[in-house]
């Protein structure tokens, strides 16, 4: 499996932007539903009985929305309440002037929320038609229950201050979700980078332990079996020392392509340092990971690398081991480690343990299963 820039593990911050959203619209519902129902009830008692009970009236949708979204937790629906209430209250209070004419200014409130709950141009949008409905209100008066008599100086000066409030908003607004984003992206290349082998781009060495660490958690579990193969690259120093470090370096790039070739796609090839890699090979038996192994022995041995005008080849030596007697992640690596060392001390471009070559099977490539050697 080579490792891909992973999104999804992105997506708790994306998800908490969301989550940060959906709380928002639960306290404006709830500050909008006291403050309508003590506001209603004070106008009430002041005598302003229709522009009282029409404020108690709209604070009926943000009630129930409370309520909606703590059963469904549908946080756009929750959010169409609050932005739709706000709207008619605030033609209710540019219509009717509020108390004193004061209704108006609280449509400063409508731009910077109506942005922060939708998006740039879904905001633009609905403050551009609170907008419309401001002038036609003030362009005519004589429509049915506009009762508010505003002075001509008064909405000039309103209607440029709100459009010039909602022309920022939307710039604030727009800036923030493009730093947003590049945020997103930036921390993307980093956790990928935190994962990822730069020369190989195979997994590094701490995804790979993270890797493992699920994997033996999954088996404890489920007693899912897995096997891992640490391999080595021969004589690698005499390969920089001939053909220089830059050949080396090719080399390791191409023999971890030749090991991704090789491996499934559920399997986990990384660089596990210098010239050793570790495989992870999930639901493989010890043999199935030996047949791997020297498969991928013998493909090294075969392959002509080429650098310059020069061509050599490698061999690789690997140490194989099964999860089936190992418990801890740390015993299972020694065993793994203390193969490789055998192969090597074998003579190198070997499997330990090794398989018997003089039980093939019909099709002449697998063992039988007990064939190998500990
Ligand atoms: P053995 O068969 O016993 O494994 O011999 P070896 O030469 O492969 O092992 P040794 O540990 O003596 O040398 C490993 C060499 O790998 C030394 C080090 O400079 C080289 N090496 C480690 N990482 C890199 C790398 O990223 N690029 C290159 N070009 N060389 C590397
Ligand atoms: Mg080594
Ligand atoms: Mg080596």
């Amino acid at each position: 499996m080579l490792l891909n820039s992973s999104p999804e593990r992105l997506q708790p911050f994306v998800d908490e932007e969301t989550q940060r959203i959906a709380r928002v619209t639960l306290w404006v519902s709830a500050a909008a539903f006291i403050l309508l129902i003590a506001i209603g009830a004070r106008a009430w008692l002041a005598g302003h009985g229709t522009y009282g009970q029409t404020l108690m009236l709209l604070a009926i949708p943000m009630g129930i929305n409370l309520i909606d979204f703590s059963f469904n937790r549908n946080s756009f629906r929750s959010r169409c309440v609050v932005l739709s209430t706000v709207a008619v209250l605030f033609c209710v209070l540019v219509a009717t002037g509020g108390e004193n004419n004061t209704g108006p200014l609280w449509l400063y409130v409508f731009p910077p929320l109506v942005f922060y709950l939708t998006g740039p141009l879904a905001g633009c949008l609905l403050a551009l038609v609170c907008l419309g409905m401001t002038v036609v209100i003030f362009r005519f008066p004589e429509l049915p229950l506009v009762t508010a008599d505003y002075s001509v100086d008064f909405q000039l000066r309103f209607l440029l201050t709100l459009l010039f409030e909602t022309v920022f908003c939307f710039v604030l607004d727009f800036s923030r979700r493009q730093t947003r984003t590049q945020l997103l992206e930036v921390a993307r290349l980093f956790e990928y980078a935190a994962r990822t082998d730069e020369l190989t781009k195979l997994a590094n060495r701490r995804e790979m332990r993270a890797q493992l660490t699920k994997e033996l958690a999954r088996h404890e579990r489920n007693e899912h079996p897995f096997s891992v193969v640490l391999i080595d690259v021969d004589f690698f120093k005499r390969i920089n020392d001939q053909f220089g470090h830059e050949a080396g370096d090719q080399v390791l790039v191409e023999f971890a392509e030749l090991l991704e070739s090789l491996c499934r796609k559920a399997d986990v090839a990384s660089r596990w340092g210098g010239e050793e890699f570790l495989v992870l090979l999930p639901d493989t038996s010890l043999l199935q990971a030996l047949i791997l192994a020297e498969r991928l022995r013998a493909s090294t041995e075969a392959k002509t690398f080429v650098y310059g005008d020069r061509s050599f080849s490698i061999t690789i030596s690997a140490g194989v081991c099964s999860v089936a007697q190992h418990n801890t992640l740390e015993s299972l690596l020694n065993q793994a480690d203390h193969n490789l060392y055998e192969a090597k001390s074998q003579g190198r471009n070997r499997i330990f343990p090794r398989v018997k070559p003089s039980q093939p099977q019909p099709d002449g490539t697998a063992p039988n299963p007990g064939d190998s050697e500990t």
